[in-house]
């Protein structure tokens, strides 16, 4: 279903929204309370500049001097029939970018962002990857896709995912910075635990992230864990091998976080017995979380499992991975090329 675009333009100070308060007081040389009220205004309550409470005219002078002639607009938003809504944003340069709000329990959302325009890393199995890369994103510019969703949705969003188009860790400081203000009190208030970034396997970024101790959940997209399967797939499988790769994993789980595994499941390709045991080989016995989502590729190359070749390939992962979670992802939006790996920023 095609609908009216949500939000027409979002306001020029936006990119003061792409910093926490700590990294605004720090960017403006103003006191952290007053960052706090200034974040409160533009990004909790998603109001002008000018409307932030009890901060002095000088300090909202050299604010607004600050900001920039941001952008970003909303060019389409489509509904799925599950519920999943797809919005194309416009950015000041031309550049198009995709984010998609994904209904929960029928009471509120979560959402899933862009971190570049397009992708390096090529991955067989997805639209982005085809694109190739544009750019990556300002961190305001993701902060800008959720101030747009929200703006457009009665319900709460109450999570966020860096999943859609883009490696968040080829863009790691501007995603970090992004996901500090969807966390900030005073900016989108979401709980740390629900805000999730995802990495095909950008090891030394992995290993950074671990060591920086942030908390937001950290998802790895494995899809294959025979090295020679999983470069095909993977070209980022050749610079970055799933043996470090693992390692990576198991120093992250470590911490008190375990990593949460994405696999996307291709019939006949990666969802065999001899898969579901390399699988077992490798993370047996590291504390993880196993994500198996069916495959989505308009080009017909792959294809899902059909509802047997999945039971057989959930019984070989339990058998493989004892007493590891593994929980499979609802795969939605197909119908609108909202699902996961079918961004291609695309006007329907
Ligand atoms: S799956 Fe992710 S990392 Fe791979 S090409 Fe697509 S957007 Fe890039």
């Amino acid at each position: 279903m095609r609908l009216p675009p949500a939000v027409p333009r979002l306001r020029a100070v936006l990119h003061l929204a792409g910093q926490d308060s700590r990294g605004l007081a720090e960017a403006l040389g103003i006191e952290l309370a007053d960052a706090r009220r200034i974040l409160g205004a533009v990004v909790g309550r998603d109001r002008p500049l000018r409307e932030a409470r009890n901060v002095r005219r000088e300090v909202l002078d050299r604010a607004a001097r600050e900001a920039s002639n941001a952008r970003l607009d909303c060019l389409e938003k489509v509904d799925a029939r599950d519920g999943f809504r797809r919005y194309l944003f416009g950015l000041g340069d031309g550049a198009r970018v995709e984010a998609v709000r994904i209904p929960l329990f029928d009471t509120h959302h979560t959402l899933c962002l862009s971190s570049q325009v397009g992708c390096a890393l090529g991955c067989a199995f997805c639209a982005t990857g085809r694109l190739g890369l544009t750019r990556n994103l300002d961190s305001w510019e993701m902060v800008a896709q959720w101030l747009a969703v929200r703006a457009d949705s009665e319900r709460r969003i109450t999570g966020a995912v860096f999943m859609g188009q883009g490696e968040p860790f080829h863009n790691y400081e501007a995603v970090l910075r992004a996901a500090y203000v969807l966390c900030d009190p005073a900016g989108g208030r979401i709980d740390q635990r629900r805000i999730s970034i995802s990495t095909a396997g950008v090891v030394p970024m992995m290993r950074r992230y671990t060591a920086e101790g942030h908390r937001f959940r950290l998802c790895v997209s494995l899809n294959a864990a025979l090295p020679e399967k999983r470069a095909a797939l993977m070209p980022v499988e050749r610079g970055h091998p799933l043996d470090e790769l693992v390692d990576a994993i198991r120093e992250h789980g470590r911490t008190r976080d375990r990593v949460t595994v994405e696999y996307v499941m291709m019939a006949g390709v990666n969802t065999g017995e001899e898969d579901a045991e390399a699988l077992g080989r490798l993370l047996r016995d590291i504390p993880i979380r196993l994500n198996p989502i069916a495959v989505n590729d308009a080009t017909g190359r792959f294809r899902p499992p059909t509802e047997p070749e999945w039971s057989a390939f959930r019984d070989a992962l339990a058998r493989h991975l004892p007493g590891q979670p593994i929980v499979r992802r609802y795969s939605g939006g197909q119908d609108e090329n909202a699902a996961c790996g079918m961004l291609a920023s695309r006007a329907s």
